[in-house]
């Protein structure tokens, strides 16, 4: 889609090209944050810039399991939250750390693809899961894929690429499926991106073998910095030997710790988060106009994305005529959901409203 993207912008001009691919949020990251960054800077602390334990600094991970505690009602110390690298490095921490050649675990489709190869970086085997016609998980399938070889279920709310926020109820159910040794994964980048007042159901409060990742590259608008953070709750029977794992394959991946700066910033403004009315408002905007136009475009909970079904079930053949117009969307396929499109709302809101008879001529073209 990158490629595509640079050889459109060749053939059309940068300003008539329409990027709703990337996940890559336009926004800089809040005031708070950088001040925070400029304080870190100025202090200037011995060994800022060394070495540290293998999890992140002592007193970074007791800034953040306080954080956590408070929020979930969990009694988080700082034994149980391992700085990563991003969600990503935290996702494949805990894969590397729970899993042996063959072992299962569940994806909820339609889901973030990245997810395949981190099972499969671990020899790992994906076996899937769909969702409902909402975008909710459905209890009674993930019931029926696990096996006596299930390690995990990996559980995203708010969702990429559906927007869906997973239900309490529904969280409810799934926490009676899940048996030992299985464990729940869930990852909460978009935690915070949530529309129209909401608040996401807490999850570590629903699911009891639950191991969180986390990533601030959304809610701070900083996905390059890659700082995120993995937390095992006390009450797990294996945590403290999921917490030495984990420390040990944060270290023998590669990863080595977590970004020195970026630890010592998100300690001072662990709940900093973007402007989320901004994201409302374009997402407002493109359901209201794609839904006049004649697509079926329901307005996301939750995340940055909008999951339309597309006009035709090729999805891949749509996501070409959208091309002829300049817009750049994920096809459904993608995640493993034909007949959709991706679109993401981090595209400016100018941009977008450029785009929007693009979308009417396409539809025309594809009936
Ligand atoms: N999980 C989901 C659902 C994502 O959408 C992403 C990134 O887009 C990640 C994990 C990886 O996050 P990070 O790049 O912050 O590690």
């Amino acid at each position: 889609m990158f490629e595509i993207g640079i050889q459109l912008r060749k053939e059309r001009g940068a300003e008539n090209v329409f990027d709703f691919s990337l996940g890559n949020p336009e926004v800089e990251p809040p005031e708070t944050v950088i001040d925070a960054l400029r304080r870190v800077v100025a202090d200037n602390r011995p060994h800022s810039h060394g070495y540290m334990p293998n999890a992140g600094f002592p007193e970074v991970r007791a800034a953040i399991a306080k954080t956590l505690a408070a929020r979930t009602g969990i009694s988080f110390s700082a034994g149980d939250v391992i700085m990563t690298n991003g969600a990503a490095g935290a996702i494949n921490v805990v894969l590397k750390s729970i899993l042996d050649p063959g072992d299962e675990v569940i994806l909820l489709n339609p889901y973030f693809p990245e997810y395949r190869f981190y099972v499969e970086n671990h020899a790992g085997r994906v076996v899937i899961a769909e969702t409902d016609d909402c975008f909710q998980p459905d209890v009674a399938a993930i019931a029926r894929a696990i096996t006596a070889r299930t390690k995990a279920l990996i559980l995203n709310s708010p969702n990429n690429p559906t927007g869906a926020v997973y239900s309490t109820e529904v969280l409810h159910e799934l926490n009676k499926v899940v048996r030992e040794p299985m464990l729940v994964i869930s990852d909460e980048p978009y935690r915070p991106l949530i529309y129209d007042g909401h608040r996401a159901p807490e999850i570590a409060q629903l699911i009891s073998r639950v191991v969180v990742t986390w990533s601030w590259s959304k809610a701070m608008a900083i996905p390059g910095e890659r700082i995120g953070y993995l937390a095992i709750p006390p009450h797990l029977p294996e945590s403290a030997a999921l917490q030495n794992a984990c420390t040990f394959a944060n270290r023998i991946l590669g990863y080595i710790n977590a970004p020195a700066i970026w630890q010592l910033v998100v300690a001072q403004v662990p709940e900093a988060t973007i402007d989320v009315s901004l994201y409302q408002e374009k997402r407002d905007l493109l359901c209201d106009a794609l839904n006049a136009i004649g697509y079926e475009a329901p307005r996301p909970q939750g995340s940055f994305y909008v999951f339309p079904k597309t006009p035709i079930s090729d999805d891949v053949a749509f996501i070409r005529i959208l091309q002829t117009e300049g817009i750049l969307a994920v096809p459904g396929s993608g995640f493993g959901r034909g007949g959709y499109m991706r679109l993401s709302l981090t595209i400016a809101r100018e941009a977008l409203e450029r785009s929007l008879p693009g979308f009417k001529r396409a539809l025309r073209k594809a009936r």
